[in-house]
């Protein structure tokens, strides 16, 4: 069964299939000749066989087919061939030549006719499966290839890609040029990486396409490279366009197996998308049943509760510099002193805050609750100068008045904006970058600096880190934890402090938890680090009392 399997896809994928053709209608021609030879000669009606492989030669070479095998054909059957083999008549010149010119008159006629026929099927095509003004396949040339897709065990993802501002182009360029733009986008599509398969035009704005999944290691990376891609600026006649874009997914075969619902489910997940206001958004079964499970709204009850009864508490570790040993700062890491459950730490809640608007009210208390802490400890340590790092999640920068509040907050509580860092994710600021960018700049202007936490978990690309607005890159705990374990982990962290320092962005390790790590960050140049072998999270008080009794690192 594989053997045969495997000579079916041998010859399927033989580059030279016309030589194959060619042999097999020669073959043709030679056997049917045979065997007129064998029945008597060219004086029986079996001569009118060889209009078979005549005619197929038409088929599949129209003209020049055609007329080469009633050539081959006639030559075969005439001067080679008797007119009786028994009585062994040679057939007059006129008699071989008059059926040559036959064959070749049927030849070229049929094969002038398959390929009107063929001309006519492709115009029919045109018109059935694509667009008419961009010549892109549509709507309906997708379904089908989706259902051969499906059927052919496809396992693949359906992206559609949404032009948000198409109208603001429309208007830029003019009705006339916007299909030209619009192949020019294809075009700059097709050039991202893997992307060699049909690109089809779902309306003015929408375009879809698949990809097949062991075409892409980390599909998340791969969109988010993606987005940051198509959202460059395309020359257009000497004016750069920028396109903003929007990604709904679906998933073959996991969500469906049916086309109608594939392309259902990636336009829900647009609607999602847009209405989450990031970038992409992959359609999931489960989510809704995830999102509104009962004991998640218990959970969120609980903390809108445990906010107001002051069931919260932050605890902070240090980041070292490793240069001079002094505290750069303090992190603020939330713990939840639950009525019923217990001492919680954020694993078993944040999540699901974060997927609701409570974790803005949560973030305010996180705020409110450093900066009060921050005057706690300049007055029991007499620092100078202490420096906090709070926690904030990527909703918490899509309220519009985020920056106005915080500053507001720390004014009230008398605390320099230049005490307090942020710390967000680095696969949070990519999801919707460009409005987080803008975001980023406004706090920095009044002296927030920010860290890109996480870096390395979500696998963007270096090359984006420049056009981010922060100061320091948090290199994730994994990355640590595998040093001396894996190889291709070390040099990881070895490129993302020499790519950072190239920026002029300082490198803090976090998750450091013994000597060997530490050697090897110090080695590299890295400039900061945070972990258990410094100090595990503690209290204020446990901190204060580690900052009065350890006579290592020191307050700035
Ligand atoms: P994160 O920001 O990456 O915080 C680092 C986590 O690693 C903390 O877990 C910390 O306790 C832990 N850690 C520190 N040093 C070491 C070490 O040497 N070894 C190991 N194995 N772990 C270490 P934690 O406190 O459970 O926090 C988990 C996550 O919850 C944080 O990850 C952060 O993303 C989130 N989070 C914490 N507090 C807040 C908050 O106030 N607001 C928001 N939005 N998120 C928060
Ligand atoms: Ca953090
Ligand atoms: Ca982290």
């Amino acid at each position: 069964m594989i053997k045969r399997q495997e000579i079916y896809l041998k010859l399927k994928y033989l580059k030279n299939r016309t030589v194959l053709l060619i042999s097999a209608i020669f073959l043709l021609i030679t056997f049917i000749t045979f065997f007129v030879y064998q029945s008597g000669g060219t004086r029986f009606s079996y001569t009118y066989l060889v209009y078979i492989p005549i005619i197929l030669a038409a088929y599949f070479y129209n003209i020049k087919g055609g007329l080469l095998a009633a050539l081959i054909g006639g030559l075969f059957l005439g001067p080679l061939m008797p007119l009786n083999t028994e009585t062994m008549v040679m057939q007059s010149f006129e008699n071989w030549f008059f059926r040559m010119l036959l064959f070749m008159i049927i030849g070229s006629f049929s094969g002038a006719l398959f390929s009107f026929l063929e001309s006519q099927i492709e115009e029919i095509n045109k018109i059935a499966y694509y667009y008419q003004e961009t010549g892109l396949a549509n709507l309906i040339k997708m379904k089908s290839d989706l259902e051969a897709k499906i059927e052919n065990d496809g396992d693949f993802y359906l992206i559609i890609i949404n032009i948000n501002n198409f109208l603001d182009i429309y208007k830029l360029i003019g009705f006339t040029n916007f299909s030209n733009y619009i192949n020019k986008f294809v075009e700059h599509i097709r050039d991202f990486k893997n992307i060699k398969d049909s690109i089809y035009q779902l309306n003015e704005n929408k375009y879809g396409l698949t990809i097949d999944k062991n075409k892409v290691d980390n599909f998340e990376f791969f969109l988010k490279e993606f987005v940051i891609y198509l959202e460059q600026a395309i020359d257009f006649k000497h004016v750069s366009i920028f396109n903003e874009i929007t990604l709904g997914i679906s998933t073959s075969p996991e969500q469906s197996q049916i086309a109608d619902e594939l392309i259902n489910q990636s336009f829900l997940a647009l609607e999602k998308a847009a209405e989450k206001r990031i970038n992409y958004w992959i359609y999931e079964e489960q989510e809704k049943d995830l999102e509104y499970s009962d004991s998640n709204i218990e959970i969120l009850a609980q903390v809108k509760n445990s906010i107001t009864e002051d069931n919260f508490e932050l605890y902070y570790q240090p980041k070292i510099n490793l240069r001079t040993n002094e505290i750069e700062a303090f992190e603020a890491l939330i713990r939840w002193h639950h009525p019923e459950k217990g001492f919680l730490t954020p694993d078993r809640f944040i999540s699901i805050v974060e997927q609701s608007s409570l974790i803005e009210s949560l973030t305010n208390w996180v705020i409110k609750e450093a900066a009060a802490d921050l005057n706690i400890y300049k007055e029991k340590i007499k620092a100078s100068q202490i420096n906090l790092a709070i926690n904030i999640s990527a909703r918490n920068l899509q309220q519009p008045e985020f920056t106005d509040n915080l500053i507001k907050v720390l004014r009230q509580e008398g605390v320099d904006p230049c005490q307090l860092r942020l710390e967000i994710t680095e696969t949070e600021l990519m999801l919707d970058i460009k409005e987080n960018i803008k975001k980023l700049k406004r706090l920095k202007d009044h002296g927030i600096q920010i860290y890109l936490d996480d870096f390395g978990k979500g696998y963007s690309s270096l090359k984006y880190l420049k056009e981010l607005p922060v100061d320091f890159i948090k290199i994730d705990g994994y990355f640590i934890r595998s040093i001396s374990i894996e190889e291709s982990a070390e040099n990881i962290i070895y490129s993302i402090i020499n790519m950072a320092h190239a920026l002029d962005l300082k490198v803090v390790a976090e998750g450091v938890e013994n000597q060997i790590q530490l050697d090897f960050l110090n080695d590299l140049g890295c400039d900061f680090a945070q972990g258990y072998y410094f100090a595990r999270p503690g209290s204020k008080e446990k901190i204060i009392h580690w900052i009065k009794n350890n006579n290592y690192y020191i307050l700035k």
